[in-house]
């Protein structure tokens, strides 16, 4: 057990030591949507007492992802920001004792039980750089490792306590998770680690996805896009110009946190001006999120698949697209017409108008840009379900004219 020494403190181990319990196990991702009351469960441990987060002091919902004790200590902590802070602050503090060495940090990722400690090994692994390369074989497995949420002592039973299958995303319960925020997250550390060691080798295996076991795993190709995108915040984006097609088949990947990790790379990219071979896919892409259905082939029953859960994920996406269309400059000309419906088009944010009047200017559309600052209400298709729409609001009519007054302005003065 570690330290124990601490426990004779006053505040004990869990004064000193945030990221573990009072008994000292690890704090770990976990979430209690099936641990429930009942025979032989002590009243302390079921539902019946709310959890409060030990650090904040705030109740975390039930079916929340929190930072408990596995072995069924009572310890949670959630996962706010503040709180999430300083439970990995106290991890490195621990790590810092034990590991120094490349070697050592080794051994703390492959022994280790507790997940933060792991991901202060390789936040110090990232600080060393490129010396710390012979932690690559650790990492790639640790970015490939497949997280069982149901491998648990319980498992298949009632009481099952780690189950993702009622487990919800904080703060919003609309779209189902593949993983517990925490392990996504180390998994894309991990990731961003690896492009940043200048090993781009082993997230495009893992990109292409030749191997049959990381093929199917959305979670895989999400870390691995990206730390690609971490290259291009680092300035290194010609790095991963051999990837950018991939990337641009990524943007119409089947699962949608694969789509918003691609539209984001190939937005962190797109500065190094390697992304050219990408801007037929985004316009592609900007096209196609127009509408939030595909329809599924005959042989599935031609039924319309809804292809965004998460709204505000896909407001990012398209925002991403439209920034990333903007670097491209003039070979993003095709984007054209699509990008003047994101500027006039009555449900849009002016985040995205704006940004669409920019990339219109960068690729030269300035005669869609003219049109539009003189945009007036064109009544639109009219369907069985909205045979007479609305028209826009003054509001919208001007706010579409300023955007796209103030942009032809800025660029005449250059
Ligand atoms: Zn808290
Ligand atoms: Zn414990």
């Amino acid at each position: 057990m570690p330290q124990m020494h601490d426990a004779t403190h006053a505040a004990g181990v869990a004064g000193t030591q945030l990221h573990r319990c009072v008994k000292g196990h690890p704090l770990n991702p976990v979430s209690m949507a099936a641990w429930q009351e009942g025979w032989s469960v002590p009243r302390t441990q079921s539902f019946s007492q709310v959890r409060k987060c030990k650090i904040c002091k705030h109740d975390i919902p039930r079916n929340w992802v929190r930072l408990g004790c596995e072995k069924g200590c009572q310890d949670s902590v959630c996962l706010n920001l503040n709180c999430a802070a300083k439970v990995l602050d106290s991890a490195k503090r621990e790590l810092a004792v034990k590991h120094r060495t490349v070697a050592e940090l080794e051994t703390a990722l492959l022994e280790e039980e507790s997940l933060l400690v792991k991901e202060a090994a390789v936040d110090s692994l990232r600080e060393l750089g490129t010396s710390a390369q012979s932690a690559t074989p650790i990492l790639e497995k640790l970015m490939l490792k497949e997280i069982s949420h149901k491998d648990d002592r319980f498992q298949g039973t009632s009481s099952s306590r780690n189950s993702i299958r009622h487990t919800f995303l904080a703060n919003d319960g609309t779209h189902p998770l593949l993983e517990y925020q925490g392990c996504r997250a180390f998994r894309v550390k991990v990731a961003v680690t690896l492009a940043l060691l200048r090993e781009t080798r082993v997230l495009e295996d893992a990109l292409l996805g030749d191997d049959p076991d990381v093929a199917g795993r959305p979670e895989v190709r999400e870390a691995a896009i990206l730390g690609l995108a971490e290259l291009g915040v680092q300035g290194r984006g010609s790095e991963a110009a051999h990837l950018i097609e991939r990337l641009g088949l990524a943007l119409s990947d089947e699962v949608e946190t694969v789509r918003i990790a691609a539209a984001h790379a190939l937005r962190c990219i797109a500065p190094a001006g390697v992304t050219e071979a990408a801007a037929p896919f985004l316009v592609e892409a900007l096209r196609d999120s127009e509408e939030n259905y595909n329809m599924a082939p005959e042989s599935m029953g031609g039924m319309p698949i809804r292809k965004w859960q998460d709204a505000e994920g896909r407001r990012l996406f398209e925002l991403d697209l439209v920034a990333a269309l903007s670097c491209l400059g003039a070979s993003a000309n095709a984007a054209a017409e699509p990008l003047a419906s994101r500027l006039a088009s009555t449900k849009q944010t002016s985040a995205m108008r704006w940004a669409a009047a920019e990339a219109l200017a960068q690729s030269g559309a300035l005669e869609e840009l003219r049109k539009a600052t003189e945009h007036c209400h064109r009544p639109g298709k009219t369907d069985i379900l909205h045979p007479r729409p609305k028209p826009q609001s003054t509001s919208v009519i001007e706010e579409v004219r300023r955007a796209a007054q103030t942009t032809l302005e800025r660029i005449s003065v250059k």
